[in-house]
């Protein structure tokens, strides 16, 4: 049987990434959390002190950079210039600018090559806001992870809190809010569920179950029994 390709998208706070992560673990696939290279060159541009909205000087951050995922026991670590930034990727800071980063359309098509790249043999779970629409549009298995504002709000906070950030409930369902509104909105690739794309609400779900669930819609396209039952 061939290696599937799975499309996970969906707004912040969703629980795209650690859905994702716990189903290809369960699939033995690779899990590409997208969302971490816009992250890591949101990090270079801030480091280096480019405007946001500057887009020619992005794109040549973006061309320069090297901006690798490195699978490990651990967990996918994302690397800049060789240097590990998986933790400082995570910065609030890095939240408030990543979706202007994001937004320029030669940012996005540099990384998107990288993406199909990284997704060439199948056998991935690719997480992010344009997979099923514009990355892998041929994917086997579509899915947009909703949950209310509120909750993902809280998720967030939850995380944030665990790494040591001193943040509000507010001050995050502030930024959640301006995020999905600049991803949704966004003239190039916004964040939008594919016509074909099953929706789940993962809204009082916890990870175990939504991942059960999506096996099952995976079952539907002919693709569980290659999934590991010794977990
Ligand atoms: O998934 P995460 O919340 O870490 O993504 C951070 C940001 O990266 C998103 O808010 C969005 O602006 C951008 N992004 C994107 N397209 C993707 C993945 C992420 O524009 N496929």
């Amino acid at each position: 049987m061939g290696r599937f390709s799975i499309a996970i998208d969906g707004p912040a706070g969703a629980g795209k990434s650690s859905v994702a992560r716990t189903l290809a673990q369960r699939l033995g696939y690779l899990h590409i959390d997208t969302g971490a290279l816009y992250r890591a060159l949101t990090l270079l541009v801030l480091r280096r002190g480019v405007n946001p909205a500057e887009e020619a000087a992005i794109a040549k951050l973006a061309r320069e950079a090297q901006i690798s995922l490195v699978a490990g026991s651990g967990g996918v670590k994302v690397f800049l210039d060789g240097k590990d930034v998986t933790d400082a990727i995570r910065d609030p800071v890095v939240s408030e600018n990543v979706s202007l980063v994001a937004q320029h359309p030669r940012v996005r098509d540099h990384l998107l090559a990288i993406q199909r790249e990284l997704a060439a043999d199948g056998g991935v779970v690719m997480d992010g806001r344009d997979i099923g629409t514009v990355v892998l549009p041929d994917a086997d298995l579509k899915v947009f992870l909703t949950a209310s504002a509120k909750e993902r709000a809280r998720r967030r906070m939850k995380e944030l809190r665990t790494q040591g950030h001193k943040v509000t409930y507010k001050d995050i369902l502030l930024s959640i809010r301006a995020r999905d509104n600049l991803d949704a909105e966004r003239l190039v690739a916004p964040l939008r569920a594919a016509a074909d794309a099953v929706f789940l609400d993962t809204t009082g779900k916890d990870i175990d179950t939504v991942v059960e669930e999506i096996l099952g819609y995976l079952s539907a396209v002919g693709g569980r029994d290659e999934c590991s039952t010794d977990v």
